[in-house]
C-alpha cells in the first residue's frame, strides 16, 4: 500500500481506542461495516445506486480539475466503494457481475480506497452539480470511516484527534501554557490599544464560552486578538476554556465515535464556566460539526449555540469601523457554504471593514474549495495540495491585484497562503474576519464601561 501520505501506527491508534485488524479478516470486516452502513443509512445505499456515469461531477470536482487523475473524479472516486456494494449487497451485483458494474474486494481496491478518500476534501461541491444529489463526500466520509475500523487511517489526523481527546486542543497543550499564551497576547494588546483587554481563560460564571479555531493562540493569533478587542468593545462577558480549547473535531475526518466524543467535550467545557452561550470561532468544520451533528448525537444542548461571525453581524451597528484601504474579496469555507449554509454574515462584515469588496466567481455555496479541507493539512501531502488549490488559484487570480483574502476558517487559513505563493501571488495576504474587525475597529474606552456600569450584557 502506498498512499500520499503516513498511515497510523499500530501503537498510536491504540491510543484513540482503535484496533487493527489481521490481512485474512479485512474483507469480512469490510462487508461486515458496510452492510451496518447501508441498514444505518437508506441514503447510504440510495447513492450508492443511483449513478447513471454522466459524468456531470467532472467539472465541479477541483481535486480532479487540479491533478487531472480520473481516480479523482466524484463519480470514479465513489466508485471504488460503489463496486463492492454491487457486487456484495445487489441482486444485479451477483446476478450480472460483468455488466453491473460489480468488483470483487481485493488488495487493489482497498489502496485505492485508502490512496483517493483522502484525496477529497469533502467539500460536497459535487452534490450540487449532480442531477440526483449524489454527495460524494457523504460515501467518502462513511467509506473513511470503514478504513479507519480496519486500522487504516493517516498518521495525522489520528495525532491530532488523539491530542484532543487527551487535552481538549490538537497541540496536546496544558492550561498553563494557555494561561501563558493568552497572559502575552494581552500583553501585545495593551500595548496596541493601552487598554486592559483580557483573554480569560475559565473564568467562572461567564455568560459566553468561546471556542476559537485551533490555531488562534499561536499562528493566527490576529483572529483572537480580533475577536477580544470587538468582544471587550461590547462588553461580553466571556471565557475560553481549558477543557475545550478549540472548535475542532477531527473525528469528522475519519471517525464518528470520536466526533461524538469530542462534540460532548463542548457540553462539560459550557457546564464547567456555566455558560448560556457557546459561540465558536473561525473553524469551518467545527462550526459544521457542532451546528449539525451535536444535538442529533446527544440530544439538545442547554445552551444557545451562535458562530461568531453571525454573533457580530447581529451587533454591527454598535461597532464603529474605519474602513481599511484595502481591496479585499472572501473565501467561502465550503464548511460554511455548503455545510452550514453561513454565507451572508461574513460579507456583511468584511464589506463594513475595507473600501473595496470583490467577490469571486463563482461564489457563495458554489465557491471552489481551496484544496486543505477534510483533514489534508498534512505535510506530506502539500504538493498534491498545491494541485488541490488550482481551481482556487485560478478565482484568485482574476482578481488581482487584491490586497486581502478573508478565510474565515484554520484549515483555509493554513492552505490559502501555501497556495497564492505557489501561483505566484506572494504579495495578497491571506487571514480571518476577526483580524479585519480587529484591525478596523474604533476602540471606545468610555462606551464599553458605560455599557457595563448600567449592566448592558450582551444576549
Ligand atoms: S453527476 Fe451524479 S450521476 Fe452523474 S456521474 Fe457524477 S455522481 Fe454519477
Ligand atoms: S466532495 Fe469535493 S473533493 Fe470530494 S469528490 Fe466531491 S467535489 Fe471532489
Amino acid at each position: 500500500m502506498n498512499p500520499p501520505f503516513h498511515l497510523a501506527k499500530k501503537e498510536d491508534l491504540k491510543h484513540i481506542g482503535i484496533g487493527q485488524v489481521d490481512d485474512s479478516a479485512i474483507k469480512a470486516r469490510t462487508l461486515k461495516l458496510m452492510d451496518e452502513f447501508r441498514k444505518f443509512s437508506r441514503s447510504f445505499s440510495a447513492m450508492l445506486e443511483t449513478c447513471t456515469r454522466c459524468g456531470t461531477c467532472a467539472n465541479a470536482c477541483h481535486s480532479y480539475l487540479g491533478t487531472d487523475d480520473f481516480n479523482n473524479i466524484p463519480a470514479a472516486r465513489a466508485g471504488y466503494l460503489r463496486a463492492i456494494f454491487t457486487r456484495y449487497f445487489t441482486w444485479y451485483g451477483r446476478l450480472f457481475r460483468r455488466f453491473s458494474g460489480a468488483r470483487e474486494f481485493d488488495d487493489d481496491t482497498l489502496c485505492s480506497l485508502v490512496s483517493y478518500f483522502y484525496q477529497c476534501n469533502a467539500c460536497r461541491r459535487c452534490a450540487l452539480y449532480c442531477p440526483f444529489g449524489i454527495d460524494t463526500a457523504e460515501i467518502v466520509l462513511a467509506g473513511r470511516n470503514i478504513l479507519t475500523s480496519l486500522g487504516l487511517a493517516p498518521s495525522f489526523i489520528v495525532s491530532i484527534a488523539r491530542n484532543e481527546i487527551l487535552t481538549g486542543n490538537n497541540t496536546g497543550i496544558l492550561k498553563p501554557a494557555i494561561i501563558d499564551s493568552c497572559s502575552f497576547l494581552e500583553e501585545e494588546l495593551r500595548g496596541e490599544t493601552g487598554l486592559d483587554i483580557k483573554i480569560p481563560v475559565d473564568k467562572p460564571d461567564s455568560e459566553i464560552l468561546y471556542l476559537p479555531s485551533s490555531s488562534e493562540l499561536f499562528t493566527n493569533v490576529d483572529t483572537l486578538m480580533g475577536a477580544a478587542k470587538v468582544f471587550h468593545h461590547l462588553g461580553v462577558d466571556w471565557t475560553l476554556s481549558s477543557v475545550m480549547l478549540e472548535a475542532a473535531n477531527y473525528g469528522l475526518h475519519f471517525d464518528l465515535e470520536i466526533l461524538k466524543k469530542q462534540n460532548r467535550r463542548m457540553r462539560v467545557a459550557a457546564a464547567a464556566v456555566g455558560a448560556r452561550k457557546v459561540i465558536q470561532g473561525e473553524c469551518g468544520h467545527g462550526w459544521r460539526v457542532a451546528r449539525m451533528y451535536s444535538e442529533g448525537a446527544d440530544g439538545p444542548v442547554n445552551f444557545q449555540l451562535e458562530h461568531v461571525l453571525d454573533f457580530v453581524a447581529a451587533r454591527l451597528q454598535r461597532l464603529s469601523l474605519s474602513r481599511l484601504p484595502i481591496r479585499a474579496t472572501l473565501h467561502d469555507s465550503c464548511n460554511y457554504g455548503r455545510g452550514t449554509g453561513l454565507l451572508d454574515s461574513p460579507r456583511l462584515l468584511v464589506r463594513a471593514c475595507v473600501e473595496e469588496f470583490v467577490e469571486m466567481t463563482p461564489n457563495r455555496e458554489r465557491n471552489f474549495c481551496c484544496g486543505g479541507g477534510s483533514g489534508l493539512l498534512m505535510d506530506e501531502m502539500k504538493d498534491l495540495r498545491m494541485q488541490l488549490g488550482k481551481m482556487k488559484a485560478g478565482q484568485i487570480k482574476d482578481l488581482q491585484p487584491l490586497d486581502y483574502v478573508a478565510a474565515p476558517c484554520a484549515s483555509c487559513k493554513a492552505q490559502l497562503p501555501l497556495v497564492l505563493k505557489h501561483y505566484g501571488m506572494g504579495d495578497t495576504a491571506c487571514g480571518g474576519v476577526m483580524d479585519l474587525l480587529g484591525r478596523a475597529l474604533v476602540m471606545d474606552n468610555e462606551r464599553r464601561i458605560e455599557g457595563n456600569a448600567t449592566g448592558n450584557h450582551v444576549k
